[in-house]
This record gives C-alpha cells, structure tokens and sequence, in this order.
C-alpha cells in the first residue's frame, strides 16, 4: 500500500453478544503508514473490535474494507492472507519451546493445510521456509541474540516482541497488537516503542490497542476513543488529550 491510502475502512460494525452490546456501530478510518491507537477503559469493546476486523468473530452487521474490499465474514486465515495480521492480548506461546520454534510455529498454525494437516504432513521445503522466516523476523525486530532461548525464559518485553515477529511472518501490510506494552517496564515500553517506529518506518500501518496513555502519545499519528461500546472521538493525540468528554471517560477526571 502507499502511504496515505485508505488501508482500512471499518463501516458501523457491531457485535451483540446476546443482550450485551459490546461494539456499537462503530466506524473508523486507517491510512497506509499510519499508527493508529485505539483507547478505552476495559470493556469498551477494544478487543471485540479487534476480532471483528480479524475475522476471530462474526458481526452482528457493518463493514469492514480492507484495500477496497469488504472482508468482513471471512474466515481469520483467509484475512491474514490478504495482509492482516495480529497479536493478541494475552501472550500465547509454549514456553519450553526455543523463541524460533514459537514463532515459526505461527506458520504451521496458518497453513493451508491447518494446525494438524501441516503437523502430520510435515514437508521438509515448506518447514525449512517457516524457520527462516522467522529468523529474518526476529532479526528485524532485534531478537537474533534471543532465537534459541525458551520462551518461557523471556521476560515479558522480549515475550511480546516474540510475539510481533510472528505476526510479521505472514508480510502483514496491517498490524493489530492487542495491549502490547501492557505490564512492561519503561525499559520494555522504549524498546517497544522504538520497534514500532522502525516497523513503521518500513511502510507498516499498525492499530494498537493500549491502555498507557503516555506510551500512545508519543508514538501514534491519530487516536479513537470507544467507550461502552461505542466511538467517542478520533482525533490526533493533542485533539484527544484536551477533549474534556475523553478526560471525563478515559482518565475519570
Ligand atoms: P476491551 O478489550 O475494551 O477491554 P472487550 O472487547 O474485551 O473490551 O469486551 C467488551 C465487552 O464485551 C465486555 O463487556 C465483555 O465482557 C464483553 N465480551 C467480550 N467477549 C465476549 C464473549 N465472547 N461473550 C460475551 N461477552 C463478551
Ligand atoms: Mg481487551
């Protein structure tokens, strides 16, 4: 995508969970090479959000347009292949297994064949092509050094940029990171944060859900606010910082 394209249109999407609405009619506006942060208190429907786009979940109605195209209803992988790719807010990864081993697992797990198909069928070339493309990723990010340690022995920071390396595996044009920086140190949050640049520096367009509003706002070009399932504003970090329906929702003052 060029820069300044419109990547993502998401058009009044929304998911009931039976009485519950937890998105509600929500639409936003993604250009290519842009950071996107998308605030809220818990529960606003962030993540829900995220797993509309994704196709993790089904909607209820609207749109969601991807490069031009309504990809809303697709199956997850049939997205991620169009260029979609994401993490999710709770690490997922097995610990005792070596950081390279989890991520080029990402790739088993979208296979055409499935999780289980690409398993038991275990083709040398294509196994070989899953390994190393994640070490190219996992060098891109800086985490070369970290490759043939165990997850589990990674502390939380270097964890989530595991993370991002197999989301990059597929080429993603657009990246969801669920909460990425959530319960990081500072230390973390900056190496993170400088990833994220790099990453969009190289033409990436990204949509971050976060909850630590000083790790946004030095990093993102706009900002949606949702709350209770719904859009409250966008708007660039300074419009959303000095709007008084933000302070009252978001930061409770
Ligand atoms: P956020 O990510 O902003 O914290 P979520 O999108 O996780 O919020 O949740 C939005 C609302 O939807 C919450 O009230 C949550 O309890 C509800 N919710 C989320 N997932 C489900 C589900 N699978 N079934 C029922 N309710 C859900
Ligand atoms: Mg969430």
């Amino acid at each position: 995508p060029t820069r300044g394209e419109l990547l993502l249109d998401v058009k009044a999407v929304r998911k009931e969970f039976g009485g519950l609405v937890a998105v509600n009619d929500v639409s936003f506006t993604l250009r290519g090479g842009d950071i996107m942060g998308l605030l809220g208190p818990n529960g606003a429907g962030k993540s829900t959000t995220f797993n509309l786009i994704t196709g993790v979940l089904g909607l209820t109605r609207g749109e969601v347009v991807f490069r031009g195209r309504n990809i809303a209803g697709l199956p997850s992988r049939e997205i991620a292949r169009l260029g979609v790719s994401r993490t999710f807010q709770h690490v997922k990864m097995v610990p005792d297994m070596t950081v390279l081993e989890n991520v080029a697992l990402g790739g088993y797990l979208r296979s055409k064949a499935g999780p289980f198909g690409a398993m038991l069928r275990l083709d040398r070339d294509e196994e070989r092509r899953l390994f190393s493309e994640a070490e190219k990723q996992l060098a891109r990010i800086g985490m070369a050094d970290k490759m043939h340690e165990l997850a589990g022995n990674l502390a939380l920071g270097p964890q989530r940029l595991m993370e991002i390396a197999r989301a990059l595996c597929t080429d993603p044009s657009l990246l969801l990171l669920d909460e990425p920086a959530a319960g990081l140190r500072l230390k973390e949050k900056q190496a993170l944060a400088e990833v994220l640049r790099q990453l969009k520096a190289e033409g990436l367009t990204i949509l971050l859900v976060e909850h630590d509003m000083d790790f946004v706002m030095g990093l993102v070009d706009h900002i949606t606010v949702m709350e209770f399932g719904t859009k409250l504003m966008s708007g660039t970090p300074a419009e959303v910082q000095a709007s008084p329906e933000v302070r009252a929702a978001y930061l409770g003052t």
